[in-house]
């Protein structure tokens, strides 16, 4: 495995991810989209999973513009889709592509910023169901495209938060600490079995609608952009991480 500064700073060839069908959810805005646009420059057919169609089709139209592999619309509301629906999704990606090379479990929800004590029940539930529940059913229900591939990589998206607590992070917090466990879990299970491989990805501050939610006061131009994260996902999407199971890495190890 590379070490964090390698990761960071990795660049591979434009065709990493040639003939790689890769799953992205959240690819409409933010890290999503950039990873959408990314993944397509380097080579992958990108199923592109998100809740806004037409934020989906604007990406659809630069990759198209840009002369990347068509790419696929997956419209999905984490919040109410069910595991019924994951499976329908995993038969449709085995008949068309035959099996799924990479996901990307980059959606999510921040929920309040509030002490607990003042903390909604509904907005506790929804930021579960959509940043811890509806990743494991995804998960679970796409692991038989998974299975099929040579060299699959699952990502999970973490936070600075899922690591160490902080006041007012809320549901927020305690939902990626339950992403961090849920990677640890289904690397173990998985390990030495096949070919599917489970890691995370802590963006670090990253200028997206997500961070201007959280700190409404600060200067967008001080952090770093969703394109200048992109090496630690282009690691993890591609086969140079085959051995890599199990780790939560920082896309900004020294911010
Ligand atoms: P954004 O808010 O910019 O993008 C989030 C994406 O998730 C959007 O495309 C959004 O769709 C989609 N989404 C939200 N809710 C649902 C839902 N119910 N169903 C389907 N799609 C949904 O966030 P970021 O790009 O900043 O965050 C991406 C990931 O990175 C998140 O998991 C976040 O927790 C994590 N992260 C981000 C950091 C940062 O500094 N930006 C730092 C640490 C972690 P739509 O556009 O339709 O709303």
């Amino acid at each position: 495995m590379l070490s964090a500064t390698q990761i960071a700073e990795y660049q591979p060839d434009a065709n990493l991810l040639a003939g790689r069908a890769i799953l992205i959810t959240g690819a409409g805005d933010g890290i999503g989209k950039e990873v959408a646009l990314t993944s397509a420059a380097h080579g992958a057919t990108v199923i592109l999973a998100g809740r806004t169609v037409a934020k989906l089709e604007q990406v659809y139209d630069q990759i198209i513009a840009a002369d990347g592999p068509e790419p696929t619309i997956y419209p999905v509301d984490l919040e109410g889709a069910t595991s019924d629906n994951y499976d329908e999704l995993c038969v449709h990606i085995l008949e068309q592509f035959g099996r799924l090379d990479g996901l990307l479990l980059n959606a999510g929800i921040l929920g309040q910023r509030t002490p607990l004590s003042n903390y909604r029940q509904d907005v506790w539930a929804t930021v579960m169901q959509v940043n811890v529940t509806a990743q494991f059913q995804m998960t679970q229900a796409l692991m038989p495209a998974l299975e099929k591939s040579a060299d699959a990589s699952v990502i999970f998206t973490s936070s600075g938060v899922g690591r160490v607590g902080r006041s007012f992070w809320g549901a927020y917090a305690v939902s990626k600490f339950a992403v961090e466990g849920m990677v640890q879990v289904w690397a173990a299970e998985l390990d030495g079995l096949g070919s599917v491989r489970v890691n995370a990805i802590n963006p670090g501050a990253t200028a997206t609608g997500m961070r201007a939610q959280a700190f409404p006061a600060e200067n967008p131009g001080s952090l770093k952009s969703a394109a200048e994260i992109m090496p630690a996902y282009l690691y993890l999407l591609g086969s140079d991480s085959k051995v890599v199971n199990g780790q939560s890495i920082d896309a900004q190890p020294h911010r």
